[in-house]
């Protein structure tokens, strides 16, 4: 008899574990449990197509910011990035919040595809407690992939400044900064060091008054405006004002040629790869590369 349930035992661990579901849109691929605790909290399915709306919303407003950035604002393509080769495909895995820290983080490594073995892919993640008509996770996790095939460079006040201004391309700002302020920010030594050490907040006090002061006040397309939306009908671009949206794009594109000589300072580019993407001395190449692109506008 033990013996018996010894061998039951052994054949129920080799059944695998329901295998979690997987919602396509484009390259866009959501990876989610139906059941159990790393399933949607929302399982909301007013179209009645067998996947939860918030699982179809996450990939909406991914694919929104990926047809936005790449298309209209000729951001460099993650996937086509000499950083993520062979890639075809971007997953979001959906995780149960309990686990987390926030309601999403990016990754910056390729990983066997889970939509297809014989695939790579970059990655995503997002809580399962997501709001998508809220909550802009998706679309700031998505900027991380841009960020990462564009440039590796990975201070704090560039990534998660940047990506929190990113957040603009969907959300609705009511009041933008004058951006008065930002020449004696360029010019002065304690203000950029300052800047240095912020991370998220690095959008209030540096990206969207660079924005302003540029007048780089971009309008996203109506045929953006009207082909993305929600499940429900909401649209996914609250409205159609983004500030900022071709000097980002420029500093970025300058961060870019400014690797060789930060990766010097810290002993080699494979080096510099490993272990120096957010070392404190990359700040001054980072912010050389912003008054690069402010002093072009003169
Ligand atoms: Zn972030």
């Amino acid at each position: 008899m033990r013996i018996l349930i010894m061998i039951i035992g052994f054949l129920l661990a080799l059944i695998p574990t329901a295998s979690a579901a997987v919602y396509q849109q484009g390259v866009v691929y959501v990876i989610y449990d139906e059941e159990g605790k790393a399933a949607v909290a929302d399982k909301t399915d007013i179209n009645s197509n067998g996947v939860p709306d918030v699982i179809e919303d996450v990939a909406t407003q991914v694919n929104a910011a990926r047809e936005l950035f790449k298309d209209v604002f000729k951001y460099p393509d993650p996937l086509e990035s000499e950083r993520f080769k062979n890639v075809k495909s971007i997953e979001v895995d959906i995780a149960p919040k309990a686990n987390m820290k926030s309601y999403g983080n990016a990754y910056s490594g390729v990983r066997k595809s889970k939509h297809d073995p014989n695939e790579r892919a970059i990655h995503i993640r997002v809580a399962n407690t997501i709001e998508p008509h809220k909550h802009f996770t998706p679309e700031h996790e998505y900027f991380h992939l841009i960020q990462y095939g564009a440039t590796y460079f990975r201070n704090g006040w560039f990534l998660e400044g940047m990506a929190r201004w990113s957040q603009d391309a969907i959300s609705k700002t009511e009041k933008y900064p004058d951006g008065k302020d930002i020449p004696f920010k360029l010019k002065n030594e304690s203000a950029a060091k300052k800047i240095f050490k912020i991370k998220y907040s690095a959008a209030e006090n540096l990206w969207y008054p660079l924005a302003v002061n540029m007048k780089d006040k971009a309008k996203i397309p109506d045929s953006l405006m009207n082909k993305y939306k929600y499940v429900d009908g909401t649209p996914v671009f609250k409205d159609n004002i983004f500030y900022g949206a071709n000097v980002m794009r420029n500093v970025i594109l300058v961060m870019k040629s400014k690797e060789g000589s930060a990766a010097e300072e810290f002993g080699g580019m494979q080096k510099w790869r490993k272990e120096g993407q957010r070392d404190d001395q990359n700040s001054k190449y980072i912010f050389d590369s912003v008054k690069e692109v402010y002093n072009s506008k003169k």
